[in-house]
């Protein structure tokens, strides 16, 4: 199986961009849908996590996930021990689904991709790209967090050179949804090609 890694800061057009190439016809996989599925409840990889952050969790056992990602973006000891409990089965489920797929091609989106140095997984990158202060515009209007929140949160992704320098493909979602639709469809017809 072809398979794009799509990346991009928070708010830049991931889900979006992924949106539109799995209308196209692409087979795509959601990396933070495999991260809230192996979290439900009752899920194996939930009492792991709960035995490793007892204090996020809801006096039902479920995940308190503002709790959890406010403690691990103060504390990098956390989110390293979190990460390491919860990146191997994602990235296991995500390269079982990708391999179960029987579209042309398969899209994984994967915010931090490069982040979790899963580059030589891919065949592609795919970067979906936008100005910060677009990112913190959109996110802002999405979410209800304020300016200041967004912009700590973009500071702690990998910089926007970075991962322009690390991309294959990039789709400029700077503009409106007119100038996006047409360059999605020239990146589908290049993976359908490859
Ligand atoms: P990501 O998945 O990268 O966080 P989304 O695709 O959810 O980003 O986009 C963030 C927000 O911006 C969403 O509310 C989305 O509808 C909106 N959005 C995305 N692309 C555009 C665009 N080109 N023009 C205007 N709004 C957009």
């Amino acid at each position: 199986m072809f398979k794009v890694g799509l990346t991009g800061g928070i708010g830049s057009g991931k889900s979006t961009v992924a949106d539109q190439l799995a209308a196209l016809g692409a087979g795509v996989i959601d990396t933070d849908l495999l991260s809230r599925e192996l979290t439900a409840p009752g899920a194996p990889i939930l009492a792991r996590i709960g035995s490793a952050f007892s204090d996020c969790l809801f006096p039902d056992g479920q995940l308190d996930r503002a709790a959890l990602r406010a403690r691990v973006f103060a504390d990098a000891a956390a989110r390293t021990r979190l990460e390491s409990i919860l990146h191997p089965p994602i990235r296991a489920l995500m390269l079982e689904r990708a391999a179960g797929l029987t579209t042309p091609y398969a899209v994984l989106v994967i915010p931090l991709l490069f982040e979790t140095g899963q580059q030589t997984l891919m065949d592609r990158i795919l970067v979906v790209d936008c100005p910060e202060s677009v990112q913190i515009d959109r996110v802002c209007r999405r979410s209800g967090l304020s300016k200041a929140e967004v912009a700590r949160i973009i500071a702690a992704q990998v910089p926007r050179a970075q991962r322009l320098a690390g991309a294959d493909d990039i789709i400029d979602n700077g503009g409106g949804p007119e100038a996006l639709a047409p360059q999605v469809e020239r990146m589908h017809r290049r993976y359908l090609a490859a």
